[in-house]
């Protein structure tokens, strides 16, 4: 069902990607927690987790809603690899999965340096096949993200996985609760949200961005944007390289410069966004207990 219109123009570059007559539609409720869409173009569908409920849900035009999975080990965020299978965040397992073209479910990484990994949340596919991810506490800290357990890992990194290779290495390892991120659509900047503020006190709730070194690692660290109300939690770049950020009343849209163009609001807290529809100009929004999308004026990065 179409909402109000409620977008924010604080900038003439939002303004050109709001298209007109365009809404923010409500295509599916009843999650617990709904997080990390991916897009199918296939079948132009959407899959996404109910991270609290533990479950995988998928949404198409045709289809209506269904449960891919109704024990997902807390899965979290979602993303597609090279050959368009879906690698997933599992908060449960504390590991990064794939499934194969077979459609069973394979753990890919589960430990750095020996130790078990936190509980992964959100991921990306390089362009050069490798897994990008964060590792905050979050499954073994909150009861319902994912089995508990303890922390054996010193910190909440940044992990990049080559599975050519084998090799996991930490690539940020000086943010306190990194949760989404993205690349620049030349894959030369990577930036990642903070969520700390979520449940400490005086805790970062910005989005760092660092330089990609040699496409392996990352370098100069600085703040890019502090989000508020609420939180950072996922983040998706557009052609242009304006980032998308969920927060607590809004889809925000950055600049590269840093500059805030605007706000898509959305009636629940968002989560995670990804964009979609055949030309990729389609924003799909996990917000509270639903999935929510909007029609803009700009594309996706492939
Ligand atoms: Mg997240």
């Amino acid at each position: 069902m179409p909402m109000s219109e409620a977008i924010e123009i604080y900038d003439d570059r939002m303004g050109a990607m709001v298209r007109p007559g365009a809404s923010l539609l409500l295509l599916a409720d009843g999650s617990v927690h709904s997080e990390g869409p991916v897009y199918f173009h296939e079948d132009d569908s959407v899959v996404w987790s109910d991270a609290h409920g533990n479950r995988l849900l998928r949404w198409s035009a045709s289809d209506g809603v269904s449960i891919l999975r109704d024990v997902s080990d807390y899965q979290s965020g979602n993303y597609r690899d090279l050959e368009g299978r879906l690698v997933a965040c599992s908060s449960g397992k504390r590991a990064i999965i794939r499934r194969e073209h077979d459609g069973q479910w394979k753990v890919l990484v589960d430990r750095y340096q020996g130790k078990q990994l936190n509980s992964p949340n959100d991921l990306v596919v390089k362009r050069d096949g490798t897994i990008w991810f964060t590792d905050p506490p979050y499954g073994i800290t909150e009861p319902n993200q994912g089995y508990g357990g303890e922390q054996e890992q010193p910190g909440c990194f940044v992990y990049r996985f080559d599975e050519a290779t084998g090799a996991i290495d930490a690539v940020v390892t000086d943010m306190v609760r990194p949760n989404g991120l993205a690349f620049s659509p030349d894959e030369q900047l990577l930036y990642v949200s903070d969520t700390a503020a979520f449940n400490i006190p005086q805790g970062p709730h910005h989005i760092r961005v660092y330089e990609v070194v040699n496409g392996v690692s990352v370098s100069n660290g600085r703040v890019f944007a502090v989000i508020e109300p609420g939180e950072p939690d996922g983040l998706r770049v557009d052609e242009q390289g304006n980032i998308f950020t969920s927060s607590k009343d809004s889809v925000q849209v950055y600049a590269p410069d840093g500059t805030r163009l605007g706000k898509i609001l959305v009636p629940e807290t968002s989560a995670n966004l990804t964009f979609g529809g055949q030309k990729r100009d389609r924003l799909f929004i996990t917000a509270g207990k639903s999935l929510y999308a909007i029609e803009l004026n700009t594309c996706g990065v492939q």
